[in-house]
């Protein structure tokens, strides 16, 4: 014999929905089944659950909605896939086209131009004082410095 077999197999206590329960709209304790509906407000009551308002039916849209492939739209898609293949066309050309060449400067480059200026520089500093090294000859005198100066500045040095 097991230990439950004293206990009754069925709800003893009162009916769930016959106790005391408050009405979720007025927040009122009522005693009476749950089915009768609420005492205060009448919530829940078969006549409450008939008033309460059906949901209004969809209220059509005022424009109907727009397909997705107009003729505008088609147009601007046309004139983009124009452009896209355009713009590749000209990538791809400009990339088999040789680089633009840099604007040929006037005058000697950049190399010639510091010889130039460095030269100068050498020539009133150190030339004119007539020094050991052009009097034995190991560096050029200050005409021909000169002359090598006047060669850069034709560009053919
Ligand atoms: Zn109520």
């Amino acid at each position: 014999m097991s230990p439950l077999d004293s206990v009754p197999r069925h709800y003893l206590a009162q009916a769930l929905d016959d106790g005391p329960w408050h009405c979720p709209a007025c927040d009122v304790e009522n005693s009476g089944p749950i089915a009768a509906g609420c005492a205060s407000c009448g919530s829940g009551t078969v006549p409450a659950r008939k008033a309460a308002p059906a949901a209004a039916p969809p209220t059509p849209s005022p424009t109907p909605p727009v397909p997705l492939s107009t003729p505008a739209s088609r147009a601007i898609e046309q004139a983009y896939q124009e452009g896209y293949k355009a713009g590749y066309a000209a990538g791809i050309r400009a990339q088999a086209e040789p680089a633009p060449a840099p604007p040929a400067s006037e005058g000697p480059d950049k190399v010639a131009r510091t010889l130039i200026v460095a030269l100068q520089l050498f020539t009133e500093q150190v030339l004119v004082s007539n020094p050991e090294e052009v009097i034995t000859g190991e560096w050029m005198s200050t005409a021909e410095v000169e002359n090598l100066i006047a060669q850069l500045q034709r560009g053919r040095a």
